[in-house]
């Protein structure tokens, strides 16, 4: 059973037409010759995995990717039938049920091809198999030494009739940095591993290598299909590099103002009164802290968006609340108890990426950990009117 949380206390709204504009403007900007894949795993970057994948297929998005088989399951039983690509599994999952469910799983090892051998005759049909070479991110992935034998093997079982190689990927370290020599460096190993592979006789529909950053600053990464994560969420996944194109952050995280207090000189706030009053304020109680996924490190750093007006956290963020500063000397605060204020959102308001900067991170880790008891509620800003919208392509 799963608690319900009052949406009056704190809410996250996602904004599907936001999700379905960015799907557009990233295929709009890498062209109708690349594929756009759009990456939903981690319950879509804390976004919702269907109504994201919904908002994502009806912009046009051909393909999804999910990091783990569970997280593909859930999109087949939501009802997704498009192509769907999963990358991350441990020895001794059961690949079966994702190749049943015609998911194109990705292998990095032998050992793993010999486990699907098992799967397809389990699931009764041929799996789409993608293969991934490490290019140099050092994480998954096949090594380049392993490469041949790997590509050898998924050979072998493709004439066997136990798979079709539909692709072959990589992933890249140093994406936001475009000019690192590293992007190069990869490029290099990838286009190899792809000839090894295609000399080898496999012939996959889709090679590619970058994620947002990638996709949006390194045009010679793009090859067949780019996978965008971050940018599909309106999120700038190189900020202050990447070209403005537009996108629209679809989150927007916001608290009610439980009580609201005046402050003297002298009063300190929080746990270690980490912040003492210098000036007489108004201070206002928000509902939620670490444990819903509001950094600690947001204490004394962040700010939230009070009436449009930026306003600081004072004081240590603690397990389930918050302290904001809502009105400075002389000032009447503009919300008081009952009406909310904005954690993160779209300017003016503070962005995730402000948060971000506030807690020594990137926006990925403040909208993929916001959630705890904050209810949750997807809006469409733009249901009729999404002017750059096919009917068509409407289910
Ligand atoms: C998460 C992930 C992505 C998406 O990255 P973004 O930076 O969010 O676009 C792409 N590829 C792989 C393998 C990933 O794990």
């Amino acid at each position: 059973m799963s608690l319900q949380h009052d949406a009056r206390r704190a809410e996250i709204v996602v904004d599907l037409a936001a999700v379905r504009h960015n799907v557009r403007r990233l295929a709009a900007e890498v062209g109708p010759d690349v594929a756009l894949m759009v990456v939903v795993k981690a319950d879509a970057y804390g976004h919702g995995l269907l109504p994201v994948a919904r908002a994502a297929r009806e912009a046009g998005a051909p393909w999804l990717g999910v990091a783990t088989l569970d997280e593909a399951l859930a999109l087949r039983a939501g009802g997704d039938t498009g192509r769907l690509l999963a990358w991350l599994t441990v020895p001794g999952e059961d690949w079966a049920p994702a190749v049943a469910a015609d998911v194109d799983v990705t292998a990095y090892t032998t050992g793993e091809l010999d486990d699907l051998v098992d799967a397809v005759a389990r699931a009764g049909r041929p799996a789409r198999l993608q293969l991934k070479i490490d290019t140099g991110l050092n994480r998954g992935g096949c090594t380049p030494a392993d490469w041949p034998a790997l590509v050898a093997a998924a050979r072998e079982g493709e004439r066997a009739g136990h798979w079709r190689v539909t692709g072959i990927w990589s992933h890249l370290a140093v994406a936001d940095e475009p000019e690192h020599p590293a992007n190069d460096a990869q490029e290099q190993v990838f286009r190899e591993a792809v000839e090894t592979a295609e000399a080898a006789g496999l012939d996959p529909e889709v090679r590619h290598l970058a994620n947002s950053a990638g996709a949006l600053l390194r045009p010679s990464a793009r090859f067949d299909l780019v996978r965008a994560g971050l940018a599909s969420y309106g999120l700038d996944p190189a900020p202050g590099r990447t070209p403005d194109i537009g996108l629209r952050p679809a989150m927007t995280a916001t608290a009610t103002v439980a009580m609201t207090k005046r402050l003297v000189p002298g009063d300190g706030v929080s746990y270690g009164h980490t912040w003492v009053a210098e000036q007489p304020v108004t201070v206002g109680l928000l509902p939620v802290g670490y444990a819903d996924g509001v950094p600690r490190h947001a204490g004394n750093t962040a700010h939230v968006g009070v009436a449009g007006v930026r306003r600081p956290v004072r004081g240590r963020v603690c397990m389930d609340q918050l302290v904001v500063e809502l009105a400075g000397p002389g000032e009447e605060p503009a919300v008081g108890p009952g009406e909310r204020v904005v954690l993160f959102g779209s300017a003016p308001d503070p962005t995730a990426q402000d948060w971000a900067e506030a807690c020594g991170t990137i926006s990925y880790e403040i909208v993929s950990r916001i959630g705890g008891r904050f209810a949750r509620r997807w809006t469409d800003s733009d249901p009729e009117t999404d002017t750059d919208s096919d009917p068509e392509e409407q289910p």
